[in-house]
């Protein structure tokens, strides 16, 4: 089998820097992985191609005996631990019986906690295997990929993708088709790792989450703001995101922050996110305008239409809201 050699997903520029090399568990084979010297996205290059990559979520990965030997166990542990921080997290910005999406559902564990709340909860499973595993609970499963689910525009109030971002051969689609599918204001919810994270920085390579057959795609603050900035969406900052809750008290009492309300949105909101930007580190990276030096070949052409596309879209206030949480640190369970 060869490897498949991509471009940066974000705007197409294929200047990139290689920063690790590790060995994928389930092949032996060594993987690098690079840096896009444009945007600073970090992903796997070359890397196994799309076909075998589809070919991963099989009942060996579902049961511990794929490329990531914790995934099994990691369901096992959050059904134990009776882990529920995201359907809460998803009552703080909508009620039931709004109608959640979740992509990636894995066992099921969230989709089964949405539906006792009350949500209208629908899972999307690459995996035949998944799919029809989670059937047989009596769970409403849509099989295939977002963009191919038969899915209408408008049609969810919520989508969550937990620990699925990075498995994506092609995020940019993903986050477009999300955008596409959500209700004009809504929310989409995810969780991944953090490449700038300092557990990430210390260990190098040797980070847990660096598992190259199937994590493609290393996210920091920095780089998601922009794909989620590019692809329709006003990227929020749930109060749980942010480290200084005091700051947020403070803010709320003088009334920069209103009520229960989850995120800092709109007018009192900006000011909120202005005075929060430093200790976030998160806005600074966000605001830098990104332009690619190398247009021209026709993939970055396709790239800038559908850039210049979205971008009116985002000038409309009502447009997608993303929940940003990424994880400091390796995968853990709360
Ligand atoms: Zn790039």
């Amino acid at each position: 089998m060869e490897l498949e050699s991509v471009v940066c997903n974000l705007y197409g520029a294929s200047r990139l820097r290689p920063r690790y090399q590790k060995r994928g568990h389930l092949t032996g084979w060594m993987f690098t992985i690079v840096q896009c010297r444009c945007c600073g996205l970090v992903f796997v290059n070359p890397r196994l191609p799309e076909e075998h990559i589809k070919g991963l979520y099989d009942k060996a990965y579902f049961d511990g005996q794929g490329f990531d030997p914790y995934i099994s166990l990691e369901e096992e542990a959050q059904k134990i631990a009776g882990v529920t921080r995201v359907p809460e997290r998803i009552s703080a910005v909508k009620l039931p019986p709004a109608d959640v999406l979740e992509a990636g559902p894995g066992g099921g564990h969230f989709l089964r906690l949405a539906k006792e709340r009350g949500f209208s909860a629908v899972g999307l499973e690459l995996s035949n295997y998944a799919g029809n595993r989670l059937r047989q609970q009596a769970l409403h499963i849509l099989q295939g990929t977002i963009a191919r689910a038969g899915i209408p525009d408008h049609a969810y109030d919520v989508i969550v993708a937990v620990e699925v971002i990075e498995h994506l051969p092609d995020p940019r689609t993903f986050f477009m088709e999300v955008a596409r599918v959500l209700r004009p204001g809504d929310h989409f919810y995810y969780e991944t790792g953090d490449i700038d994270c300092e557990q990430a920085r210390e260990q190098g390579a040797d980070w847990d989450y660096i598992r190259p057959e199937g994590h493609l795609y290393y996210f920091s603050p920095r780089t998601l703001a922009r794909y989620l900035r590019e692809t329709g969406f006003r990227v929020c900052y749930p109060l749980w995101f942010n480290p200084s809750r005091r700051i947020v008290s403070l803010l709320r009492q003088v009334g920069l922050v209103k009520g229960a309300e989850p995120c800092f949105q709109g007018r009192s909101g900006a000011l909120a996110r202005r005075l929060l930007a430093p200790g976030t580190g998160f806005l600074r990276g966000a605001r830098t305008r990104w332009r690619c030096d190398r247009p021209g070949t026709p993939d970055e052409q396709t790239h800038a239409d559908s850039q210049a596309r979205v971008s009116r879209r985002d000038g409309h206030r009502d447009g997608p809201v993303a929940g940003v949480d990424l994880r400091r640190g390796g995968p853990c369970v709360e």
